[in-house]
């Protein structure tokens, strides 16, 4: 048997000023493809797995993923795309895709529906097992143009390689003659708020719950995509899709299960937050409190797991002026200070202009860098590979990477985006955030894959950028409306 297995992610924040040229994706190819996640936590680590246990020839022409950022340059979406298709077309019996669900091209809102309709026109009918991230945003199209549709369960996304394992095994039993897919989608008229999305709280808690208890007899994969609001494309928001063996009324009881039960919860997806000296108190007193470990102040509105620039100072700044003192942040994104830091030296004392160097025109922000100086504590490549639950096994690559300590905070300065949600992070250049009094991070919830553990507490901090909380400020065009909570009283 010859399967095409494939990996071709991207988040795309329409908001972002970041852009995403074929670079950002640092794919790999062929063999090299294959080794690099051969043994990951990830869906295709997965596909790798179950094919090489069926003794099945498996090609895997790229494995591309980038960091959440602007929609992707039209070079790159052809040159991706164009890999998987002539995989595709050199012939085999099942494509296995390890893809996002929330890709914006520069020619097409729906990247995923996109490649998946390119597949079926050049292969009419093929089995497509397709694995996609919690905030998918689903569409007609993805899912006219697949056989067998499962998201992740967990936000963190810690379930990555087994839910390429449950994609692929549908596929493969069915060419095995096991079974008959079919597959169920739908939406609602909400765009639940991201950071009320967390797998473990409530509403989400008893919507996966439910999706897992689901899954028995004819139902095969039953999911619920809390959905990428920071999207601006028709089908933004929360959707569920089923699979079911030749029953295509147990899918559409299950998809409506789901569905109506996020609906009732509508409310419960709503966030509410507070102001930054409110919080900046409450985080000052949470670190009084008896008790192990740092608290954790998370900057959500510039979390480049999103799309966010990662270089915005408003938050790091505010906690400078606030005395607060024992912080370790990461980090900012600025390759212009790591070189200023690195041309100073480890052990001597620097000035830079850090920050601030992208405008965000989407939400109206100039880019503003926070002058600050300090002791340059550590210079490194960058690079470490994940121990932590998340994308276990992958190496890091952050860029050169420097640490600028101002006497009350280590702010770790990287070349490239890289969202903290490991302890890979801080412990790669010499801090151990066990022993910090607060850690900052740029983070909305995956954070809590590796520092949940070792958090007393977490304060929200609500400084500004592309991933801001706060969606009325977001200028949505493209999106279906009415939609709760954006409007009073949706359809
Ligand atoms: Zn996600």
């Amino acid at each position: 048997m010859r399967l095409v297995a494939a990996m071709f992610k991207h988040e795309t924040n329409t908001f972002s000023p970041v852009p995403t040229p074929l670079e950002r994706f640092n794919p790999s190819f062929a063999n090299a493809a294959r080794d690099a996640y051969r043994g990951t936590n990830t869906p295709l680590g997965g596909y790798i797995a179950q094919a090489e246990a069926l003794g099945a020839q498996v090609s895997v022409p790229v494995a591309a993923e980038a960091w959440p950022s602007g929609p992707v340059d039209a070079t790159a979406f052809e040159t991706l795309a164009n890999a998987i298709l002539e995989a595709v077309d050199r012939g085999c019996e099942a494509v296995l895709l390890d893809l996002h669900g929330a890709m914006v091209g520069e020619r097409h809102d729906d990247g995923e529906g996109e490649l998946l309709r390119r597949i079926r026109e050049l292969r009419p009918g093929i089995p497509i097992a397709v694995a996609l991230d919690l905030h998918t945003n689903l569409t007609e199209q993805m899912v006219a143009n697949s056989t067998a549709i499962v998201g992740y369960k967990t936000y963190p996304h810690v379930d990555m390689r087994e839910t390429g394992e449950q994609a692929g095994r549908i596929v493969l039993d069915m060419l095995a003659g096991k079974c008959r897919p079919v597959m169920r989608w739908g939406n609602r008229p909400m765009i639940p708020h991201i950071m009320r999305q967390a797998t473990d709280d409530e509403p989400m808690r008893s919507l996966i719950a439910e999706a897992r208890r689901l899954e028995t007899g004819k139902v095969l994969a039953a999911t619920v995509f809390a959905g990428f609001p920071h999207a601006d494309i028709h089908d933004a928001g929360l959707s569920a899709v089923a699979v079911a063996d030749g029953d295509p009324a147990a899918a559409e009881a299950t998809r409506d299960r789901l569905l109506d039960m996020a609906w009732e919860r509508r409310e419960a997806f709503v966030y509410r937050g507070e102001p930054l000296a409110q919080a900046l108190a409450r985080a000052r007193a949470a670190a009084e409190k008896p008790g192990k470990g740092p608290v954790i102040l998370l900057d959500h509105c510039d979390n480049c797991g999103s799309g966010g620039t990662q270089d915005d100072m408003t938050v790091i700044g505010a906690v400078l002026r606030s005395g607060l003192a024992d912080v370790a942040a990461f980090s900012v994104a600025d390759p212009q200070a790591v070189a200023e830091l690195i041309a100073a030296g480890v052990g001597r004392r620097a000035s830079v202009s850090l920050g601030g160097k992208r405008d965000m025109p989407s939400i109206g922000v100039r880019g503003k860098p926070l002058a600050v100086e300090g002791v340059v504590r550590a210079i490194t490549d960058g690079e470490f590979t994940i121990r932590g639950p998340m994308y276990t096994g992958v190496r890091v690559g952050m860029g050169r990477t420097a640490v600028l300590d101002t006497g009350t905070m280590e702010i770790v300065v990287t070349e490239r985006n890289h969202e903290p949600w490991d302890l890979g992070c801080l412990r790669s250049v010499g801090i151990e955030p066990t022993e910090k009094r607060f850690v900052l991070l740029k983070s909305r919830v995956h954070w809590r894959a590796g520092y949940k553990p070792i958090a007393k507490a977490v304060v929200d901090l609500a400084g500004q950028g592309v991933t801001t909380s706060d969606y009325a400020i977001l200028a949505f065009k493209k999106l279906r409306r009415p939609i709760y909570p954006l409007d009073a009283t949706p359809a």
